[in-house]
C-alpha cells in the first residue's frame, strides 16, 4: 500500500468535516467558543464619568498655580466611596474626598490623587484634619477622571464574528451586559478504546492483559483542546462491539475518536467496521509515529446527523500523534476555528535526533526551550521515541519534525510543533 502524505490525508479528513450550526449559549459556557454573530454594545464602558485614582475630587481652576511650596488651601465637604452617587456639589473653594470608580460629583472637573494633597485642620477652631486640605499640584479638567464610554461606546461592536471568545472577551461581554452569545458550540468528542488485551483502571493484570492508557489519554486530549469529552468505553475485538460503540458515538457525539485496530492485524476490526459504516478510507500516512490511520462517516439512527470517526492507531504515542495531526485540526475546524494547528518555531538541536530514511516524516518528542540571551529555541529527545513509549511523549512539550533523511545533527535547526 502506498504512503499517503500527511498534508493529502489532512485534506480528506478536512474536506469532510464542516463547523457545527450555531447555538445560542450562555456567557458562562463559551469560553473557546466561535462567535457566529458579532456583538454590537448598547450600553457605554464606563457608563458615567468617575475617578481613576483615590483622592480629591475638585474645580481644576481652584489648583492653579498650586505646588509644593505653594499648596492651594480646599474646604473638604464629604466622602464619596464607589457604588455610592451624590447629589453633593463641589463649589468654589472645596473638594470632595473620593475613591477610585466613585462617580464624579456635580461641579468637580478633576481628580486630585490623595498623595499630592496634605490634611490641615479645619478653618473653625477646634476643627479636625479631615475638614481641609492643601493641594501640592495643579491639574488641568479632566486629570484623572474616566470620562463615559472610554472603553466601550454604545455601538461599538465588541466582540467579531469569528473571533474565538478568550478570558477578556468574556470579561468585555459581561462589562456591557451581555449573557448570552451565539457560537458554534463546544464538539462532543466520544471516545472508544478497542483491543482485547486492555483493562481499565487498577487491579492485578491477567497474563497478557495491559491496561487501557488510550481512552483517558483522548478523553484529557478533547478537553485540553477545548472540546466536550464523552467517554464511550471500550470494545473487545469484535465487530458487533465496535459498530455498537460507533452507532451510540454518532448517536450522541459529533464526531467518534477510537483507538486500535486499524493496523494490518487479524483482529484490527475498526478498518472493516467503519469500511462497512461508509464513506471509508483508511490509510497509511508517510509518518512516524501514526502511520495507520482510518476514516469514516456514521450516520446517526435518525439519519439526521453524519459523524466523523477517526480511527487512530493503537500504540499510544501514535494514538497522541494521530490525534494532533489528524483528529485535532479537524475538530478544531468543526468548532469554527479559523486556526486550526498549534505553533510552530524553529528550534536549534543540541543532542543527535535519530533516524533513517524510511520515505516518512518523523515527529520526535523533544523537550523544547527558549533562550532568552541567544533569541532561540532549542531541543533536545524527551526520552524513549518508540511508539510504545509513552513515557517519552508524557516528558514532552514539543513534537519536533524531522523530514525523511538521516539523523538530525546538533547545530541543525528543525521545525517543531508546540504542544496545544
Ligand atoms: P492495535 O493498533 O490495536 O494493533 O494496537 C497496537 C498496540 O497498541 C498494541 O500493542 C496494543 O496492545 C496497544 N494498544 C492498543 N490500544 C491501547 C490502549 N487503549 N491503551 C494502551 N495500549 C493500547
Ligand atoms: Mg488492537
Amino acid at each position: 500500500m502506498p504512503l499517503v502524505p500527511l498534508a493529502e490525508a489532512r485534506a480528506h479528513v478536512l474536506g469532510r468535516v464542516r463547523p457545527l450550526p450555531p447555538h445560542v449559549v450562555p456567557l458562562a459556557e463559551a469560553l473557546g467558543l466561535v462567535l457566529t454573530v458579532p456583538v454590537v454594545s448598547d450600553e457605554a464602558v464606563p457608563p458615567f464619568a468617575n475617578t481613576a485614582m483615590d483622592g480629591f475630587a475638585v474645580r481644576a481652576a481652584d489648583t492653579a498655580g498650586a505646588s509644593d511650596d505653594a499648596p492651594v488651601r480646599l474646604e473638604v465637604i464629604g466622602t464619596l466611596h464607589a457604588g455610592a452617587a451624590t447629589e453633593l456639589a463641589v463649589g468654589p473653594g472645596q473638594a470632595l474626598r473620593i475613591m477610585t470608580g466613585a462617580p464624579m460629583p456635580p461641579g468637580a472637573d478633576a481628580v486630585v490623587m490623595v498623595e499630592r494633597t496634605a490634611p490641615v485642620a479645619g478653618g473653625r477652631p477646634g476643627g479636625s484634619a479631615d475638614e481641609a486640605i492643601e493641594v501640592h499640584v495643579e491639574v488641568g479638567p479632566g486629570t484623572h477622571v474616566r470620562g463615559p464610554g472610554e472603553d466601550v461606546a454604545r455601538g461599538d461592536e465588541v466582540v467579531a464574528a469569528g473571533a474565538e471568545l478568550t478570558p477578556a472577551a468574556v470579561g468585555v461581554l459581561a462589562s456591557v451586559g451581555v449573557t448570552e452569545v451565539t457560537a458554534v458550540p463546544r464538539p462532543r468528542v466520544g471516545v472508544v478504546s478497542t483491543g482485547d488485551e486492555l483493562v481499565h483502571g487498577g487491579g492485578a493484570l491477567l497474563p497478557g492483559q495491559i491496561r487501557d492508557s488510550n481512552r483517558p489519554m483522548l478523553l484529557a486530549s478533547v478537553a485540553a483542546a477545548g472540546f466536550a469529552p464523552v467517554d464511550l468505553g471500550h470494545a473487545a475485538d469484535d465487530a458487533d462491539a465496535i459498530t455498537e460503540a460507533f452507532r451510540r458515538g454518532a448517536d450522541t457525539c459529533d464526531a467518534v475518536l477510537s483507538s486500535g485496530g486499524v493496523s494490518m492485524g487479524d483482529a484490527d476490526l475498526v478498518k472493516v467496521v467503519l469500511d462497512e459504516l461508509g464513506d471509508f478510507r483508511w490509510m497509511q500516512i508517510a509518518i512516524k509515529p501514526a502511520k495507520p490511520f482510518a476514516f469514516g462517516i456514521v450516520t446517526s439512527t435518525d439519519g439526521k446527523d453524519a459523524v466523523p470517526v477517526f480511527g487512530l492507531p493503537g500504540n499510544p504515542v501514535s494514538s497522541a500523534v494521530s490525534f494532533a495531526l489528524l483528529a485535532a485540526p479537524a475538530l478544531r475546524a468543526m468548532a469554527g476555528r479559523a486556526v486550526i494547528d498549534p505553533p510552530t518555531v524553529r528550534a536549534v538541536v543540541d543532542q543527535p535526533l535519530a533516524r533513517r530514511p524510511d520515505g516518512k516524516d518523523h515527529y520526535a518528542r523533544v523537550v523544547c526551550r527558549y533562550d532568552p540571551d541567544e533569541g532561540r529555541y532549542h531541543v533536545h529527545s524527551a526520552g524513549g521515541q518508540g511508539s510504545h513509549q509513552l513515557a517519552g511523549l508524557a516528558a514532552a512539550n514539543a513534537l519536533a519534525v524531522l523530514p525523511d533523511g538521516p539523523t538530525v545533527e546538533p547545530g541543525r535547526t528543525v521545525e517543531v510543533i508546540l504542544a496545544g
